[in-house]
């Protein structure tokens, strides 16, 4: 249930309206981004009468929230949630763009790949330290020695990092070198794994399930959320269908359909829902029509000799000129993309991204 305050509610107030919440079964939650003006009541057991809670000091209005997931939906938050990283800012005017290889392979493929993708206006810079790999025989990531690999990289350019944790087991680690924790579209329903995260200070990105309805992967949110760490943006990386011609299908509808369902960041990553790398810009800029708050995009140096993920990742010329022809259309939507260090802000050039 939505219970909004009332505006003269002190903070002794609502401490007391929470312990009476409690003592009802239910669990409570404060709302960051209401500006903790809403209070999110749910039962775990027997259902409570709404009735008897709109008679509680305090309480302004008490609404039920149509889903099942209640912390993520906007019908709780009809704000936009606005994720801060740094000086960054997810869920505003700007779409920001993460880019970077699919693994860690060396220090000297990460720095070249960031100076480009820097340079073309990417503010985080991706790459898997730890793989999630259908083979066990697939190059499995450096693991720790690749988060430091990333952290010097995005120290030397002011960029933030995301990368993937795939175990509880990494979480220390990644706290210590990673500005968002991925978890991949295998482990998204890794409760024990999305319980730790909850219980974290660092903003989470969850991929879509390779067959994850959207209200599963809202749910998803929701363990996250539940656990008190409210900074959490979702991103749609293709599903499984049966069409051939592409790694995956990219559901581009999540983007409206989130936007409708839920109040945080929506991401797109075009790289894995096409696995082509000419498919990828077509993607990148329709992702960005339709609204997505960012973008994750494999790059590399050399693709061709990339251990992971090569025939997706994009050169670092295509890069730069995919960053131009999505300021373009970020524009024509009513949104920004920041320019690279060495560019006009202003300048909207808007070259062909060649295959
Ligand atoms: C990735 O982004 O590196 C990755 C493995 O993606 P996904 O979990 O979407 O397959
Ligand atoms: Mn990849």
């Amino acid at each position: 249930m939505k219970i909004t305050l009332r505006p003269d509610a002190d903070p002794q107030q609502v401490q007391q309206l929470e312990r009476q919440l409690m003592g009802l079964g239910l669990r409570v939650h404060r709302v960051p981004a209401a500006g903790d003006r809403v209070l999110c009541a749910i039962a775990g057991g027997e259902p409570v009468a709404m009735n008897r809670l709109r008679d509680l000091p305090g309480v302004a209005t008490v609404e039920a929230l149509p889903h099942e997931f209640k912390l993520a939906s906007r019908a709780l938050c009809p704000t936009q949630t606005r994720i801060r990283i740094g000086e960054l800012e997810l869920g505003g005017e700007e779409v920001l763009l993460m880019a970077g290889p699919c693994a860690v392979e060396s220090e000297e493929q990460v720095f070249q790949v960031a100076r480009r993708v820097h340079a073309a206006g990417a503010r985080v810079l991706r790459g898997g330290a730890f793989k999630p790999r259908t083979s066990p025989y697939s190059f499995q990531g450096l693991g720790v020695a690749g988060l430091k690999i990333l952290r010097a990289a995005a120290d030397e350019l002011g960029m933030a990092v995301v990368s993937e944790i795939m175990d509880v087991s990494q979480l220390d680690d990644c706290m210590r070198y990673v500005d968002i924790l991925q978890v991949g579209a295998r482990n998204v329903q890794n409760f024990t794994l999305l319980q730790a995260l909850g219980r974290v200070d660092r903003p989470v990105l969850l991929k879509r399930g390779l067959a994850s309805t959207m209200d599963e992967w809202l749910m998803s949110a929701e363990y996250v959320m539940s656990g008190g760490n409210h900074r959490v943006l979702i991103c749609e990386r293709g599903i499984r269908t049966h069409g051939s011609y592409t790694r995956n299908t990219l559901d581009l509808s999540a983007v409206p359909v989130a936007r409708e369902l839920t109040h945080l960041p929506i991401l797109v990553d075009p790289s894995h829902a096409t696995g082509v790398r000419s498919m990828v810009g077509p993607m990148a800029l329709a992702a960005v029509a339709a609204g997505a708050d960012g973008l994750l995009i494999e790059v590399h140096p050399m693709p061709d000799v990339a251990l992971c993920d090569g025939k997706q990742s994009l050169y670092p010329d295509q890069f730069d000129q995919l960053a131009a022809q999505l300021r373009a259309v970020a524009a024509a939507v009513g949104r920004r993309i920041a320019a690279g260090p060495t560019q006009n802000e202003s300048r909207v050039d808007t070259p062909g991204v060649g295959s």
